[in-house]
């Protein structure tokens, strides 16, 4: 790595937000970013500076799995992918910690026991966290989490637009006739009233179904769908515009399930499906969208006792500092009127 400062890039869109200068992580220049906190990016923690415009926070939950377990540990595993993360995202020009506040909130604890309690407490968690940050980033667990921090979400924006990445489409009713699973959050959320169902879509799906009628169903409740081989075929560009197209000017939340990556990409996880997205067609697709009104994200499903090298964890911990730069870009255009 060299040691003296790189050359400066093209400047942020847009001014600093004014007012005190923000807390932001050690200067990897001086202190190794191995020697760092063991915060996200190696940032503040959120009780350090009060109130942020986003909050990262850990969900460590994994007993809504129908296969492998292990995501539990996926907040410390991506916590410890994003040493690397630099200050500055040349592709997205902008510095996402230096535009907005950005904290790491710690972890919501949940009951590994009881799904239903700690859905329940996830939600509490989500929803008192949001009277102090703006946005939240949560690293999962597995995707039942997905349904509590939605019901936090839609309390502060109303039903949301999902821009769901996943190998599967987590729509399916039950499990051994259990309703809240990392299988079904999404359709407990279309109960619930939660989702905004006419700008809805999943993007990446793929893998065996138990039957025809999955994709019927899942038509069915009004999701839109993108497959891999949409993608493949059709290419990336093509991807953005249709999620683009489907979200609007909707307030939108992205729930990003790893295993929409394929497993030579990211192995650490509980349910990989052969013939996946690359990680550099997934950043690119999130970057195309910038612009649309993103209010909430999660990262889940990174189960690091599959993981090899790391690469699971810092394609995750690369996959949230995109999305605080999509937000950075944000705060930035509302800054700017
Ligand atoms: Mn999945
Ligand atoms: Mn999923």
């Amino acid at each position: 790595m060299p040691s003296s400062p790189p050359p400066a890039g093209p400047p942020p869109a847009g001014p600093p937000p004014a007012g005190p200068p923000l807390a932001g992580p050690p200067d990897g220049r001086r202190i190794p970013r191995f020697a760092g906190p063991d915060t996200f990016g190696r940032l503040p923690t959120l009780d350090a500076v009060g109130r942020a415009a986003v909050a990262i926070v850990g969900i460590p939950f994994d007993s809504g799995v129908s296969y492998r377990p292990g995501a539990r540990f996926g907040p410390q595993a991506i916590r410890a992918g994003s040493k690397l993360l630099r200050p500055y995202h040349p592709a997205l020009a902008v510095q996402p910690w230096a535009v907005q506040q950005v904290a790491d909130a710690g972890d919501i604890p949940a009951n590994p026991f009881s799904i239903t309690e700690a859905i329940e407490t996830i939600a509490q968690g989500a929803a008192e966290l949001l009277g102090r940050a703006g946005h939240l980033i949560a690293l999962g667990g597995d995707h039942t989490v997905a349904l509590p921090l939605l019901r936090a979400t839609a309390g502060r924006h109303g039903p949301v637009a999902l821009v769901h990445f996943d190998a599967h489409l987590d729509t399916w009713d039950t499990y051994f006739d259990a309703p809240y699973t990392h299988g079904t959050p999404f359709r407990r959320a279309v109960e619930e009233g939660v989702l905004d169902l006419d700008c809805s879509v999943h993007v990446g799906t793929r893998g065996p179904l138990y039957a025809p009628d999955d994709l019927l169903a899942d038509h069915d409740l009004g999701f839109a769908t993108i497959t891999t081989i949409d993608i493949a075929e059709r290419g990336v560009a093509d991807a953005i515009a249709r999620v683009r197209a489907r979200v609007g000017e909707r307030p939108a939340y992205v729930s990003i399930d790893i295993d929409v990556l394929d497993p030579a990409h990211a192995p650490g996880t509980g349910t990989p499906e052969p013939g996946g997205l690359t990680s550099r067609e997934l950043m690119a697709i999130l970057r195309g969208l910038d612009g649309i009104r993103l209010v909430g994200a999660d990262v889940v499903e990174v189960a690091p006792a599959y993981d090899h090298a790391e690469l699971t964890a810092l394609a995750a911990a690369n996959l949230v500092y995109d999305l605080a730069g999509l937000l950075g870009l944000q705060s930035l255009r509302r800054a700017g009127g």
